[in-house]
């Protein structure tokens, strides 16, 4: 095994060398897409500036060139995985569509009404909605394994619930927000006993492990470049050659014909019948820079060094009082996700980018996991080779320091229903724009802008219960707020609002200052745009929370339209 320098891998990605808010960034978010090394940035600019042609098709040098780097990198790519041959690796824009690929071609194709689809509790939105739609074009039915208390797919329910009814068993190698190895072999060999094909998502599984298709033994495998230091927009499938070879296209166009006339199209080989259209030729040059860089620095010293992170990071995140993993035990690969008791996980995730810390929180595409679990979502770190001790380090220390704010947070003020529909009583005590405006301009860096916010979100009463509903919902908030408003005789309203998440209750509180004991016309005429960039809010805030705030907006003129 070669051996591994730390410094000298995590050198080559220069976006780690940026500051985030003003602070050193520490990118914890690698299981949504990892950052690239310079080879892969260079190789993307310099296919541009030395072989950019179309592939396949053209008869000169340049065309020549660019389609020799093209079918390098699916050689590469075939090595790679172990596959048998380069027809079974079709390019495909990523994990997502090489799964709607399978679905619409293979699936749409085959199954008929009653034929069973087998998924899991843990899988990601993309092996779950594909199925869901060729289950309704053909009647097919979808059923779901439930997993064990650590978060494997639980094999004594795969043997009771496998029939000849089952036509297909897909599922994540690993999940992306378990990070747990599902019993792979051991699902595809009850799988062949009934002659079900299996679909491996390997999507998460190709960054931290090595991939033998042969030795797994599956019909389809698939990957995105992106999750392994490789470019966006990349993506493979991988199936059996005969499989590939009897399924019809997915997509039609040039490049996957043989020959085309208004009586009769005949179709060309694999890979091509499944690669319709100009691809992304300088992405998947960037693929091949991406698998010989992988292979320089040698995938297995890669993911032992991220096993010894891992252990770290999960002893140390044990410490973090009042912190529970939504599974029980360590995980396979450096993937952890927790909820931390009295915070919500945006506000934790929010205060953790405040201080030049990414990590994601909320349902990670895993909507169905977050129902199985009767969690409403958590917070997720997920390590890469270039992430180090010491970011550990820093990173549990600011969780430690969150929980005890949290321990510290008693004074919660509910306003009553009576009080809602009362303008008078509440008018006093909220801030205006001119006391927002000034806050924040005390306040020069995000990190202290930040805390102003989760002060505001602390000190806004909240709603009673029965006013949380359907109606007063704001929709588009990542995280559950709610908005109600009330009108006197003299046209004023009065809004309130709340939000599970502290940092959303700190923006609602922003937006009704500008609102609050105002008319419709007032309210109509305010360019809240320009107050918020005043704020010095939207270039800070994610693009999701960003969208919330727009959405308590919204939420406001549709209101006062009524
Ligand atoms: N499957 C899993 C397990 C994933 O983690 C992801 C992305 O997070 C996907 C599928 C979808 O991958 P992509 O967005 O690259 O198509």
């Amino acid at each position: 095994m070669k051996s591994f320098s730390f410094r000298q891998f995590r050198q080559q990605f220069p976006i780690l060398e940026n500051l985030v808010n003003a602070k050193p960034l520490i990118y914890f978010d690698n299981a949504a897409t990892t950052q690239k090394p310079i080879c892969v940035i260079n190789s993307h600019s310099q296919y541009y500036q030395t072989a950019n042609a179309n592939v396949h098709r053209s008869s000169h040098a340049l065309s020549a060139k660019a389609t020799s780097v093209f079918e390098q990198a699916r050689t590469k790519v075939k090595n790679f995985i172990n596959a048998e041959s380069e027809k079974e690796i079709i390019w495909t824009k990523g994990s997502t569509e090489s799964i709607n690929l399978i679905a619409q071609s293979w699936g749409r194709s085959t199954l008929k009404a009653g034929d069973e689809i087998l998924l899991s509790y843990s899988e990601h939105h993309a092996n779950i909605v594909p199925w869901q739609i060729v289950a309704q074009q053909t009647g097919a039915k979808i059923k779901v394994l439930p997993l064990t208390t650590t978060g494997q797919i639980d094999l004594s329910v795969l043997e009771q619930v496998i029939s000849e009814r089952t036509k297909i068993v897909c599922f994540a190698h690993i999940s992306n927000v378990l990070g747990r190895i599902n019993p792979v072999s051991e699902i595809i060999k009850i799988a062949k006993k009934y002659q079900v094909k299996t679909l491996v998502d390997g999507a998460q599984a190709i960054a931290h492990l090595t991939i033998d298709v042969d030795k797994i033994d599956c019909d389809f495998y698939v990957f995105s470049a992106h999750k392994m230091y490789g470019p966006t927009g990349v993506g493979v499938l991988y199936g059996k050659q005969e499989l590939l070879e009897s399924m019809p296209p997915y997509q039609a166009g040039g490049e996957m014909i043989k020959s085309v006339s208004f009586e009769q199209t005949t179709y060309n080989e694999i890979p091509h019948k499944f690669e319709a259209g100009t691809p992304n030729i300088a992405g998947i040059a960037a693929m091949g820079a991406t698998i010989n860089f992988i292979e320089k620095q040698g995938g297995e010293a890669i993911h032992e060094y991220e096993s010894h992170l891992k252990q770290y990071c999960y002893q140390q995140l044990l410490s973090v009082q009042g912190l529970k993993f939504i599974v029980d035990g360590e995980p396979d690969i450096p993937v952890f996700s927790f909820t931390i008791e009295g915070q919500h996980n945006h506000d934790v995730a929010s205060a953790l980018d405040s201080v030049g810390i990414a990590v994601r929180s909320g349902h990670h595409c895993a909507m169905p996991l977050m129902q199985y679990l009767n969690i409403s979502g958590c917070i997720r770190l997920s390590l890469s080779a270039y992430n180090s001790i010491e970011e550990i380090d820093f990173t549990v220390k600011q969780l430690k320091s969150l929980n005890l704010t949290a321990a510290n947070v008693t004074d919660i003020v509910t306003v009553s229903s009576k009080e809602i529909k009362d303008l008078d009583t509440l008018t006093d005590s909220f801030p205006s724009v001119n006391d927002i405006v000034a806050l924040f301009s005390k306040s020069k860096s995000w990190d202290s802008k930040h805390r102003e916010i989760m002060m505001l979100g602390k000190k806004l009463p909240r709603l009673p219960v029965q006013e949380k509903n359907g109606n007063t919902l704001i929709a588009g908030c990542e995280s559950h707020a709610w908005l109600v408003c009330s009108k006197n005789t003299n046209g004023v309203f009065r809004f309130s609002g709340d939000s599970e998440a502290k940092i959303i209750r700190g923006l609602i509180t922003i937006v009704l200052a500008a609102v609050n004991n105002k008319t419709a016309a007032q309210i109509a005429a305010f360019d809240m745009e320009n107050y918020f960039s005043e704020l010095g809010l939207l270039q800070h805030l994610s693009p999701s929370r960003g969208n919330g705030l727009r959405a308590i907006v919204n939420k406001i003129h549709n209101a006062i339209k009524l």
